[in-house]
């Protein structure tokens, strides 16, 4: 037999390496196996591909063994990691680092040590008839001798023989199906009659197609015959429908259609939308099919959910974040991504650092089965996409039961501060009508994006601020842990008593977060019941949980929240909605400023008025003349997206270009810089106009490490492929210079 060799990918940044497949080891790609590599570390691995071309080098290591009899891949799931390790700029062993959750790949000092780390999945004991009575004269024969003596035990061996099914066999059947007790099957097993042994719990095949669907709309029912159409000639449709049009509705059918025809489905959400209200939706129609999958589960849960679909045979239902894209499932036919605009798509702190919405459309590619994007405000890229005929599209502007949008009311606050008609944060056009609402019973909801009291704390006789010593940002105020805090370092203090320039005792908090916002609040509506929703009170699944279901249930009046009151949720009291501030939506430079803040201030309008009051939105700003707040007002989405993508095309931006950034990180500053403008200059030798930069990010020190940035812009037409791979080749060179040695470089291509 020919030698066999197997390129196994490792968790980490390097390519795959070639491993000898040992002579009777039978193996399959996609499976995980144990080797050695490096002086002595011992890691998990996937089978990538198996050939018979030895490497060119000396002593060829061989696999250790085999560590999943089953493939945790499948074949396209190799590919989409192949394609995310080459568009993003990392490796399939930074892809695999990630995608797998920690206990599918235990490393290890030792072969002992790794496995002892590795997985077992949880197992119930089993019971088998002993192979010594699996034929009919043995077994009457054994019947005939227990049927006096022991009735109990004759009617526990009847019990499991029949649980074998028709015919005589040692079939094992579940202890917990069995209504047998412990020592009667003691006792037998004691005979040698029956044998117990542990077993890993099967994946029953899911046969059961029934479910209970919602009723259509007309109009529901005419959007999903035309994403099923589009289908037919496109593998991504976007579904662009307005909040409360019951997009939800017409994604339970495709899900049901999928699953009835023995496919799989996965849906993905943010995940701060992945709230309970919306699994617990699901499993009322779908019941055990529901495996819900994203980071803030337990590590154990998540592999078990992982180990389990890798062996299912379809007929799955996965709703999970951004992270879900990488779960093995077999016959994954339908992806949907709901509220595909979001930037929480887009992973962007650490490698694999890929847009999944992305990876979602180019699956649907690979797999030969379909993306739905939905949202009532889309991406422009994927807007774009539809209009230009690459994606399907189909659109639903009606609201469910004939709720009408809310009303949208833009409250000038300089004018209210002229007029005095403005109490700390809120415009008396607010005001009023919180206090309208309060009497009627009904409950509001305040929107403001950000969290903690204050964000500066100044003093206002020399102007000094309270700054982070780590990082170059200012330090927020936590009126009730009586602290100042960091929100990139997590760094903490005490609020000084005086300023520490000038001793000055008049320090002052400014601008304001949820927290001063609920602090007021309750000096104006004293009788009102108040809550919030921030990362503050959110520290876990169950406290996001408990403010949430303390809203549903009317125990709350007014809820304050960051972006996190956004989404997912639907509550059906909820008549007023107040935009404390929306000048910082407005005025941000970013090219992406104006669709995000429409998109935000859409949504968050969107969750009143969603039954049969019509609801009230009042956004507060100093701009009140700013062309978007018009479109939001008119709900004028197709007017904001030409305005913005006339603008995108005439400056040269997605979806007229291709980003690609590349930070720079270190702790010299001065060398940071010296490196950065050396690298922006060889690179313009290459690019041109298309390298911007290096310029500082706004924050541009974390944790004593300084950062810099180069963009680098490829226009339609040309290979934005072949750049980015000049771009990491020049970028290696360049920091080989010794004196750059503490400099690090890191991609993040298509930036949000
Ligand atoms: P979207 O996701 O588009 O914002 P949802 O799917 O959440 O909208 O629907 C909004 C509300 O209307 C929900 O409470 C939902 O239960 C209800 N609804 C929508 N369509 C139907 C339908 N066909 N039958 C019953 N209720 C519906
Ligand atoms: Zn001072
Ligand atoms: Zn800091």
């Amino acid at each position: 037999m020919a030698d066999r060799y197997a390129d196994i990918v490792l968790p980490l940044a390097r390519p795959a390496y070639t491993f000898a497949v040992p002579d009777r080891m039978d193996l399959a790609e996609g499976q995980a196996v144990v080797v050695q590599f490096g002086a002595r570390r011992y890691y998990t691995g996937i089978v990538w591909r198996i050939h018979d071309r030895r490497p060119d080098v000396g002593h060829v290591k061989p696999i250790l063994r085999i560590s999943s009899d089953v493939p945790l891949l499948t074949a396209p799931q190799r590919r989409l990691w192949e394609w995310i390790a080459a568009y993003y700029l990392c490796t399939p062993g930074e892809v695999m680092r990630f995608a797998l959750p920690q206990l599918v790949k235990p490393t290890g000092l030792s072969l002992e040590e790794l496995i002892a780390g590795t997985f077992r999945p949880r197992t119930e004991p089993y019971v088998s008839l002993d192979p010594g009575i699996v034929d009919e004269e043995a077994f009457d024969r054994t019947m005939a001798g227990l049927i006096r003596r022991a009735p109990r035990q004759h009617a526990a061996l009847l019990e499991i023989a029949a649980a074998g099914g028709e015919r005589l066999s040692d079939e094992a059947v579940p202890r917990r199906c069995l209504e047998a007790d412990a020592p009667t099957l003691a006792a037998l097993r004691k005979k040698g009659l029956i044998r117990i042994a542990e077993h890993e719990r099967s994946t029953e095949r899911r046969a059961d197609n029934r479910f209970r669907l919602p009723e259509l709309t007309p109009a529901q029912q005419r959007t999903l015959q035309r994403i099923v159409g589009d289908f037919d000639t496109h593998p991504t449709v976007l579904l662009q429908g307005v909040t409360g049009s019951g997009k939800t509705e017409i994604y339970i059918h495709l899900i049901a259609r999928t699953l009835a025809d023995g496919g799989d489905a996965l849906m993905l959400v943010p995940e701060i939308a992945l709230t309970s209200q919306l699994i617990a939706r699901l499993e009322r129609i779908f019941g055990s099919r529901v495996t819900a999958y994203h980071s803030k589960l337990p590590i154990r849960r998540r592999t078990e959910s992982f180990l389990r679909l890798a062996r299912s045979e379809g007929g799955e239902l996965v709703i999970g974040a951004r992270s879900a894209i990488f779960l093995p499932l077999k016959r994954l036919r339908l992806v949907i991504v709901d509220e595909e605009h979001e930037p929480g798509y887009k992973q962007s702190d650490s490698q694999p650092r890929y847009q999944a919405r992305d990876a979602a459309v180019m699956m649907a590619a690979l797999t030969g089965g379909h993306t739905l994007l939905g949202s009532a405000t889309p991406s422009l890229e994927s807007y774009a996409n539809a209009c230009s005929g690459k994606y399907g599209y189909a659109r639903l502007d009606e609201r469910y039961a004939d709720a009408r949008l809310p009303r949208i009311l833009v409250s000038d606050t300089l004018r209210a501060v002229k007029r005095g008609e403005r109490q700390t944060h809120f415009n008396r056009d607010l005001t009023e009508r919180m206090a309208a609402a309060l009497r009627r019973g009904e409950q509001i909801l305040l929107f403001q994006n950000r969290r903690g009291f204050a964000p500066y704390v100044e003093c206002p006789a020399c102007g000094w601020s309270a700054r982070c010593p780590h990082c170059n940002v200012t330090l927020t105020y936590h009126k009730r842990e009586g602290r100042l805090q960091c929100h990139y370092c997590g760094h903490t203090a005490p609020l000084p008593e005086y300023c520490p320039d000038c001793g000055g005792a008049d320090l002052r908090p400014a601008g304001f977060g949820t927290e001063k916002v609920e602090e007021e609040l309750a000096k104006l509506f004293p009788e009102a019941r108040i809550d919030r929703l921030d990362r503050d009170t959110a520290t876990s699944e169950s406290a996001y949980n408990a403010i949430i279901a303390r809203f549903e249930s009317g125990r709350t009046d007014i809820l304050v929240g960051t972006q996190m009151i956004a989404k997912g949720f639907d509550f059906e009291r909820v008549s007023l909605v107040g935009i404390l501030n929306a000048d910082n939506l407005l005025l941000n430079p970013d090219f992406r400023a104006a669709e995000r803040a429409f998109q935000l201030m859409t949504q968050v309008a969107g969750r009143a008025g969603r039954r049969d009051a019509a609801g009230e939105v009042v956004i507060q700003t100093s701009e009140p003349d700013h062309p978007l707040l018009r479109q939001v007002i008119d709900y004028d989405y197709d007017a904001m997206a030409r305005t913005q993508l006339a603008e995108r095309a005439a400056f040269g931006y997605p979806p007229y270009a291709r980003l690609t950034e590349t930070t720079l990180r270190g702790r010299d500053r001065q060398m940071l810089y010296e490196a950065a403008a050396a690298l922006a200059a060889e690179l313009r030798e290459r690019f041109g106009r298309r390298i911007m930069g290096p310029v500082a990010p706004p924050v541009d020190r974390i944790r004593e490490t300084y950062i810099v940035r180069l963009l680098l812009k490829v226009e339609p037409g040309a290979s934005a492929a072949r750049a980015r791979a000049i771009l990491c080749d020049v970028v290696r060179r360049h920091l080989a210079d010794p004196r750059f040695k503490s400099i690090t470089a890191s991609y993040n291509v298509d930036p949000q």
